[in-house]
């Protein structure tokens, strides 16, 4: 099949379907075939030493690169219109590698306090090797730029927070940085990058958790960290002299995959990242379906007697609901709600028959999880009431069954 370069094609979806024959694809196949390969042979020495000096492009080990790998992370880098991306494990690998790279003890983080509970846990941990953190609420970027001090070098934010959706003042953030020269981090993981693309306000760099929206399956991990081209890494001090070199537009992703993927070595698979290649295709359709699926069970459930709040940044009454209008194409798949106190949640979850009981997010199933008794049932009831969390919480994270079958089975659960 012809070489076709992604310039050619302008659409989201057709760009990601088609990323692959930007180079030729073995014996013509369609899919990029998986690459299950960890060495490399060379008939000339002096080409595998060059190889590892980074003198000439090709494959070394396979920790760090492996064919199938490389088109996938042409794809990252397309969907979320950067310049290079590096793929890891899990998402938690690609947050945590990319910390691990680009900061020392003795630094400081600014973090957004609404955030993924291990994503917490980690920056915790960071806090106690040396590199201080300050959450904050950063719904406003006030609060964001009170908490910077001099030691400051990077901000990181999620989208859509997980579970109770608040939205980050991703715009006014990513002017702060960019006046400020820090390293803004965005998650975009709730909304992947079809409803939203960070570079629009100015992210440096882009975390995904591939497990969720893009892999969209749950038959796969995998994580991604996409540089936006908009840093200009000359002036970190944090980068070895060894990667100063080239572009400095790229210097953060270079010591990133070239240190932090080396050394800590939470790579990709090359049969993870062809099942999250393949559900990368669908990323659109599926994520438009699960946001007006969330949108409608949200308008049932904001009108329901049994229960007390809805918490949808498609609702007018939320409190970011026109900063999503402005920056995201639609609302997106997850979503939470409070039972009124009369109600009991475990009969309530017990008697849905559809909608499955467990802890995803971004699966094609619809998938409901009370929050306060499992992924926020380490952190205890003071920190949980800190943060929101009533101990009534649902979080669903929509699918793309008939809307139909899914608000009759809410129905069927309240009305037993
Ligand atoms: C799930 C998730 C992660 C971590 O991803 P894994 O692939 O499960 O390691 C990070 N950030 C957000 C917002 C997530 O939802």
């Amino acid at each position: 099949i012809p070489i076709l370069m992604d310039s050619l094609v302008k659409g989201f979806t057709t760009k990601i379907v088609h990323n692959d024959r930007q180079d030729a694809i073995e014996h013509g196949s369609l899919h990029k075939p998986i690459h299950a390969n960890v060495a490399y042979g060379y008939a000339d020495a002096k080409e595998l030493a060059a190889v590892f000096q980074g003198e000439k492009s090709g494959y070394s080990y396979g920790r760090q690169v492996n064919p199938t790998i490389t088109a996938f992370e042409s794809k990252m880098t397309v969907m979320e219109d950067g310049i290079a991306s590096v793929c890891f494990a899990t998402g938690m690998a690609a947050i945590g590698t990319t910390m691990f790279s680009l900061l020392r003890a003795g630094d400081h983080l600014v973090s957004s306090a609404f955030l993924f509970g291990n994503t917490n846990s980690l920056f915790n941990t960071f806090d106690k090797m040396g590199i201080g953190v300050n959450f904050v609420d950063a719904t406003s970027v006030a609060a964001v730029a009170a908490a910077v001090t001099e030691k400051t070098k990077m901000v990181f934010v999620e989208t859509i927070a997980n579970p109770r959706t608040q939205i980050a003042d991703l715009q006014r953030i990513g002017e702060f940085c960019a006046q400020r020269g820090l390293v803004y981090v965005v998650d975009n993981t709730m909304t992947s990058p079809y409803l939203f693309q960070p570079k629009t306000v100015a992210a440096s760099l882009v975390v995904n958790s591939l497990t969720k929206y893009i892999g969209g399956h749950g038959n796969a991990l995998g994580g991604a960290v996409t540089e936006m081209g908009s840093y200009d890494w000359s002036g970190f001090t944090n980068i070895y002299p060894e990667y100063r070199r080239g572009e400095p537009q790229k210097w953060g992703i270079t010591q990133i995959k070239k240190k932090g993927l080396r050394d800590f070595g939470a790579s990709l698979g090359p049969e993870a990242a062809h099942h999250i290649a393949m559900g990368a295709e669908t990323l659109a359709l599926r994520v438009q379906r699960q946001s007006d699926n969330a949108m409608a069970m949200c308008h049932y459930l904001s009108n329901h007697p049994q229960v007390k709040n809805v918490y949808y940044p498609g609702l007018s009454e939320h409190a970011q609901h026109a900063r999503a209008t402005e920056l995201f194409r639609a609302y997106g798949g997850m979503f939470s709600f409070e039972l009124q106190p009369e109600v009991d949640l475990w009969q309530f979850l017990n008697r849905l028959q559809v909608i499955v009981k467990s802890s995803n997010l971004g699966d094609n199933r619809t998938l409901a999880i009370p929050v306060a008794h499992t992924i926020y049932f380490e952190m205890g009831a003071e920190r949980r009431a800190s943060m929101g969390i009533d101990e009534s919480l649902v979080r669903i994270s929509s699918g793309i069954e008939d809307i139909e079958d899914l608000l009759a089975d809410l129905d069927e659960a309240f009305a037993r």
